[in-house]
């Protein structure tokens, strides 16, 4: 298959995905997650009609980025170091993993030097995967009010990366505690919080029942990763 028919496919099912969870077909974007790939191969998917990617190494990023065309968008996706902060921001249209009160504090000082206002997502490590970044679900509500207080940042809404388990239904409950989590916030803060990230090749059709509008798809569309000897 070639990553044009991969990117076909994986369209067609996230679009049956939502229209099946009532929602309209385009209510979810699709981020081709191109980590590990080369340029040449993101091109692919370019040339194919995607236009955003994703990223979960920050120094992957920072080589990638400059090397492609411009009216790509790049989302960090990935655990991002403060002091990476300054030169991430004004690559990225979107960073998923905001992990910390430290970070967001950094990164919102950091865009307002820059003059940016950068989208972001609140990482939630759901599952309590001590493996795993992300705020432990128990203990968002609880920073909450801290990071609104960071005008220079747009806080879109959450994202996790369950626990790995190659059956997706079993992860449908960590999906569905994402949802209510966000819900919970909107109705205690009044701020609205449009995205859930959550969803990955194997299970993106179960994130997206349970309300993701953000899926993160590398191997479905780009094939198999192979981590080599680096
Ligand atoms: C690699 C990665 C993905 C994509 O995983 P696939 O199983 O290849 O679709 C999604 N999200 C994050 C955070 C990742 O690091």
């Amino acid at each position: 298959m070639s990553i044009a028919e991969n990117l076909e496919r994986v369209r067609a099912e996230v679009a049956g995905a939502s229209l099946k969870s009532g929602r309209s077909p385009d209510a979810v974007t699709l981020i081709a997650v191109s980590k590990t790939w080369p340029v040449e191969v993101i091109e692919q998917a370019v040339a194919a009609g995607q236009k955003i990617f994703g990223e979960n190494k920050v120094q992957e990023l920072l080589a990638k980025v400059p090397a492609m065309a411009d009216d790509m968008e790049w989302h960090l996706i990935g655990h991002l170091q403060k002091n990476k902060t300054r030169k991430v921001l004004p690559l990225c249209s979107s960073v998923h993993t905001v992990d910390s009160v430290e970070l967001a504090q950094q990164m919102n000082r950091i865009a307002g030097e820059l003059e940016l206002k950068p989208s972001v997502l609140v990482q939630v490590n759901v599952s309590g995967d001590e493996a795993k970044f992300g705020f432990p679900a128990a203990g968002v509500r609880e920073v909450w009010e801290s990071l609104l207080e960071l005008d220079q940042l747009k806080i879109e809404g959450l994202m996790t990366v369950p626990a790995f388990n190659s059956d997706p239904e079993a992860v449908r409950p960590d999906f569905a505690r994402l949802r209510d989590i966000r819900d919970s916030l909107v109705e205690e803060f009044g701020r609205k919080l449009p995205e859930l990230s959550m969803g990955m090749s194997h299970d993106f059709v179960v994130a997206i029942e349970e309300g993701a509008t953000l899926v993160r798809v590398g191997s479905s569309i780009f094939g198999k990763r192979d981590y080599g000897a680096g």
